[in-house]
C-alpha cells in the first residue's frame, strides 16, 4: 500500500485509540487546529472499546456493537490512520506503521503520544495458545458469548455423556475483576439457558474459577473476597483457590496444586474441556520495547506525574508523552501498587486523559499550565450477574443488588459519548422489560455454509 495521504501540519501523532488515546485526540484535535497543527490517531482498530462492558457483552446484557465507538464519528477533526505502529525512532521523531495490508510506512511527528495500552499476560502452559481464549478484545467477547451458547445447544441434543460433559464445562484461569466478572456474567446466562433446555438443568452445568493464590480479588478487602468465593459456591460454581492451570494439550486440563503443602506442584485434577477463557493478567503493550523510550523491568514507558517521557538518567524527553496501561505512571497518593505507579485501570486512564492534554497543549503552545497527575481512587465496582454485585466504594464494601447498582450506574455513565451511553442504557432497559436474551445463532462461525451447500452443483441420482 502507499503510504496514506497524510497531512503537512506538523503532527501531535496519538499511539492507539482506546481509553486515553480517544480522549487525547478528543481534548486536542480543534486546539492544535487553531494553531496550524494536525492530531493524528493511529490504532488497528477503528474503533475504542469499552473493556469493562466485555463480561456483560459475553452474558448477553450489551449488545458487542454498543460497546464500541468508533473513531470516525467522534474524532471528525483528527487524521485517523488504520494501522499498528510497530516501532518509534523518537531521535528522528518517526514512527512505522505497519498499514491494514501489512505494508509498512513511516509518519513524521512533532509530538507524539503513547497509548497503546495493555495485552493479555500468559505464561508458557503447554497447549494454551490453541485451548484457551482471552478477554480484552471485543470480538473474543463476541466469540466466547456464542460459543458458550452453541455448546449448550449441541448438549442438550447429544446422548453422549461425555461429549455431554465437556460442553458444558467451562474454565475461566484467573481470579482478578476481570476473571470473576467474566465467569459470574457466563453462569448467569447459562442458568437462564438451560432453564430453557429440554434435556439438561442449570444443575449439569460445570463452571470453575482457576486462582493460583489463596485468594480472588486482591483489589477488596479479605471479608469482601470470601463473601465473593461464597457467593459463587453458593451458585454452583467450583471456585478452585491455590490451583494452577498446567497443561492445555488438546484441550485436556491438567491442575496443579499450589497450595504449600506436600501436594505442591502435583496433578490434582484433570479433564476435557470445550471452553477455556484465560483472564490472568495484563501486561503492557510490548511494542514499546521497540522504541527509543526508556523501559522500566515490567515493561511500561517511564514518565514523570507530569506524564512526560523520562530517559535512563531522569531527564525529561522532549515531545513525547504516554499514560494509561502502557506508562508506569508515579501514584502521588501513595495507594498505588507497591512500586508506587497507578493501578492499570480505566479510572486512571480517563483522568490521565485530561492531565496529559492539558500539559502537552501548555508545554507546545504556552497556553495553560503544567500539572501533576494526581488522583485518589473512589473504588471498584464489579458485576456478578444479573441484580448482583461487589464494590469497594472508597473505604466501604458493598456486595449484593446495591453494588450491581453502583456497577450499572458508574459504568453506564463512565463509557465515553452520549450516544454510546443511550444504546447501553436502552439495551438494560430492554432487558429489564423482556428479560435476558439468550437465543443462540445457528452456524455463526461458518455463515458461508448454507450458501455453499446451496451453490454447489448436486449429482443427479443414479437412474434406476
Ligand atoms: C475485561 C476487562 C474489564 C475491565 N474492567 C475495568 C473496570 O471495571 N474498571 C476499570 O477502571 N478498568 C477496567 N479495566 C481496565 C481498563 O479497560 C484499562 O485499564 C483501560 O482501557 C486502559 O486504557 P488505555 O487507553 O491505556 O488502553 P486501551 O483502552 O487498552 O487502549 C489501547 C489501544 O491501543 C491500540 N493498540 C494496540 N497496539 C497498538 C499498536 N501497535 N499501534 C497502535 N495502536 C495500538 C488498541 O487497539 C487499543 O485501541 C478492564 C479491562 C478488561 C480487559
Amino acid at each position: 500500500m502507499a503510504t496514506p495521504k497524510l497531512s503537512q501540519r506538523p503532527r501531535v501523532l496519538v499511539v492507539g485509540g482506546g481509553y486515553l488515546g480517544l480522549y487525547v485526540a478528543k481534548s486536542l484535535q480543534k486546539k492544535v487546529r487553531v494553531h496550524g497543527g494536525i492530531v493524528t490517531l493511529v490504532d488497528p482498530l477503528p474503533y475504542m472499546t469499552y473493556q469493562p462492558f466485555l463480561p456483560e457483552v459475553m452474558g448477553g446484557s450489551i449488545e458487542p456493537r454498543h460497546i464500541t465507538v468508533p473513531h470516525a464519528r467522534h474524532l471528525r477533526q483528527t487524521e485517523l490512520v488504520q494501522g499498528k505502529v510497530t516501532g518509534i525512532d523518537h531521535a528522528s521523531k518517526t514512527a512505522t506503521v505497519e498499514g491494514v495490508d501489512g505494508e509498512s510506512f513511516e509518519i513524521p511527528y512533532q509530538d507524539v503520544v503513547l497509548a497503546a495500552g495493555a495485552i493479555t499476560k500468559t505464561f508458557p502452559i503447554p497447549g494454551l495458545a490453541q485451548a484457551g481464549i482471552g478477554v480484552k478484545r471485543v470480538e473474543e467477547a463476541v466469540w466466547i458469548r456464542d460459543h458458550v451458547q452453541e455448546r449448550i445447544q449441541f448438549a442438550d441434543n447429544t446422548t453422549d455423556v461425555e461429549a455431554r460433559k465437556r460442553a458444558l464445562r467451562c474454565i475461566v484461569v484467573g481470579g482478578g475483576f476481570n476473571g470473576v466478572e467474566t465467569i459470574s456474567e457466563l453462569q448467569d446466562a447459562a442458568r437462564v439457558q438451560a432453564e430453557q433446555c429440554q434435556n439438561i438443568t442449570p444443575a449439569d452445568l460445570d463452571f470453575q474459577l482457576v486462582e493460583a493464590m489463596p485468594k480472588i480479588m486482591p483489589e477488596v478487602k479479605p471479608e469482601t473476597a470470601e463473601w465473593v468465593v461464597e457467593h459463587l459456591r453458593s451458585r454452583g460454581i467450583n471456585v478452585r483457590l491455590q490451583t494452577s492451570l498446567g497443561d492445555a494439550t488438546d484441550q485436556h486440563l491438567k491442575l496443579t496444586s499450589m497450595a504449600n503443602d506436600d501436594t505442591k506442584g502435583q496433578v490434582i485434577d484433570e479433564f476435557d474441556v470445550d471452553t477455556l477463557i484465560w483472564t490472568a493478567g495484563v501486561m503492557a503493550n510490548p511494542m514499546v520495547r521497540n522504541t527509543d523510550f526508556n523501559i522500566e523491568p515490567r515493561g511500561r514507558v517511564v514518565v514523570d506525574a507530569k506524564l512526560r517521557t523520562l530517559d535512563a538518567d531522569g531527564n525529561v524527553i522532549e515531545g513525547a508523552w504516554a499514560a494509561g496501561d502502557v506508562a508506569a505512571t508515579p501514584d502521588l497518593t501513595g495507594h498505588g501498587l507497591p512500586d508506587n505507579t497507578c493501578v492499570p485501570n480505566a479510572q486512571h486512564a480517563v483522568r490521565q486523559s485530561k492531565v496529559l492534554a492539558n500539559n502537552l497543549y501548555a508545554t507546545r503552545y504556552g497556553v495553560g499550565e503544567v500539572a501533576d497527575y494526581k488522583h485518589e481512587s473512589l473504588g471498584a465496582v464489579a458485576g456478578l450477574g444479573y441484580g448482583k454485585g461487589v464494590a469497594k466504594l472508597v473505604k466501604y464494601p458493598l456486595t449484593g443488588f446495591l453494588a450491581w447498582a453502583a456497577h450499572r450506574g458508574y459504568h453506564g455513565l463512565a463509557i465515553p459519548t452520549v450516544e454510546r451511553k443511550v444504546r447501553v442504557f436502552s439495551g438494560w432497559i430492554n432487558q429489564a422489560i423482556a428479560g435476558r436474551d439468550v437465543s443462540g445463532m445457528r452456524n455463526l462461525q461458518q455463515p458461508h455454509a448454507d450458501f455453499v451447500d446451496a451453490a454447489t452443483p448436486k449429482k443427479k441420482p443414479a437412474a434406476k
